[in-house]
């Protein structure tokens, strides 16, 4: 998603010699496929809102330019609490997103069940809802934008794999090991390291060592529960980090356990199910008897960095290697900013529209890490 976006984004500039190298045979094969499809714009920090309003706008355009492709139905996040603690936090996300032009509504106990009737009431405090956020198919996204990309010059190639990089003549060299026998180098004026959550190694091929790591992430399916409306928010309860969605007839539930350790192992987490059986019950009781879909539970890899946002910039000491990297579980919603931002950077030194030196390399070294609380 993050590659194909920056090819789509420097294509549509004019930008020309692009090349785009997946080591899988498609794009979207990656952690792209695993993802929840959800977009939006309630975040607690401005990068991470900012990034989410400038790709949620652009997507809209892209439903409208794409027949609806990408299958972006806004039917919006509600988040809600039911402790103290929650609803301070709560309340100064909600500023800050109005501040920074999101249209966000504050909720009371009585306006979140509105919304959500089967949410658990009892000692409910407050809720936000913002009706531009919703949910998209990751695989329809993907293939509105490859077809984009197709009918431009960008040359794809797949089952590539980028085996070496040396960054220290310009333009740099690239070795790249294809499907036949042998290996073929490529010359770059720019390298763009948008591996997913293979950031790091690839980062590492040029001695860079990048504070980007793979964790699992588990969603998990029911069978089919009516008597609920076919489409519904994403409901997030931040007292536990459940989140649910309707998925065909049943539901999608989610969890992300912090405690979590890096990872590649792609295979279900034998703890997933009873943590959500842990935690469901405290918004989500009509979901505690449900039956789980066993071939609807999924696991993936988030590409997190210690402060929950993305790498996006160049590289100390190696300015035309950039990174956009690390997005966790927030690279689709912020992947057409994320190119926007890169595409300004090759072509003008700077990125123009969104403010990318919070999301520097060097702020790790520096210590000058922003913290994103609504991790989910
Ligand atoms: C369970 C789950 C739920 C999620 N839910 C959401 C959500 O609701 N909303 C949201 O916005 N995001 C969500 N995400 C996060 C989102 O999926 C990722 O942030 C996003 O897909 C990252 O995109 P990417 O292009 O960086 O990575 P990828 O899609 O993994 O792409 C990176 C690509 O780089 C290629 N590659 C790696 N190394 C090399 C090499 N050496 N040479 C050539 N190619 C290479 C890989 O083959 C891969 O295809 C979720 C993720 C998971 C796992």
């Amino acid at each position: 998603m993050i590659g194909l976006s920056l090819a789509r984004e420097l294509a549509g500039d004019g930008v020309e010699d692009v090349v785009l190298i997946e080591h899988l045979g498609a794009p979207g094969r990656g952690s792209t496929a695993k993802a929840n499809g959800g977009i939006r714009a309630q975040f607690t920090t401005r990068s991470n809102i900012e990034f989410s309003l400038y790709t949620i706008h652009e997507l809209e355009k892209l439903q409208r330019d794409t027949d609806g492709l990408p299958g972006f139905i806004q039917a919006g996040y509600l988040l809600f609490t039911g402790t103290e603690q929650g609803e301070a936090g709560l309340r100064t996300g909600y500023e800050l997103q109005r501040e920074c032009g999101v249209d966000v509504e504050w909720l009371s106990p009585a306006e979140v069940l509105a919304k959500a009737p089967f949410v658990r009431g009892d000692g409910l405090r407050a809720g936000t809802f913002h009706e531009r956020d919703g949910l998209i198919d990751p695989h329809g996204v993907v293939q509105a934008m490859w077809d984009q990309v197709k009918a431009t010059s960008v040359d794809l190639l797949f089952d590539h794999e980028v085996t070496s990089i040396d960054m220290d003549p310009t333009p740099s060299s690239l070795i790249v090991r294809g499907p036949g026998p042998g290996t073929i180098k490529l010359e770059a004026e720019w390298v763009v390291n948008a591996a997913g959550p293979d950031a790091k190694d690839v980062a590492a091929l040029c001695g860079v060592d990048l504070p980007c790591e793979p964790v699992r992430r588990n969603l998990a399916c029911t069978d089919p529960v009516s008597g609920y409306p076919a489409v519904i928010p994403m409901c997030v309860d931040l007292d536990t980090g459940v989140l649910i969605r309707r998925e065909s007839a049943g539901f999608l539930i989610a969890y992300s356990n912090p405690d979590d350790l890096p990872g590649t192992d792609t295979s279900l987490d034998p703890n997933f199910l009873s943590e959500l059986a842990e935690r469901i019950g405290n918004r989500f009781p009509f979901l505690e008897d449900a039956g789980i879909h066993e071939r609807g539970c999924w696991a993936g890899l988030y590409p997190e960095t210690p402060d929950h946002h993305a790498i996006v910039g160049p590289t100390p000491g190696l300015p035309r290697l950039l990174h956009s990297v690390g997005f966790g579980g927030h690279g689709i919603m912020h992947s057409i900013a994320a190119a926007r931002a890169l595409a300004d950077y090759v072509q003008f030194g700077e990125s123009r529209v969104l403010d990318i030196g919070p999301l520097r390399l060097e702020r790790f070294a520096e210590g000058d890490l922003i913290v994103e609380s609504a991790v989910l």
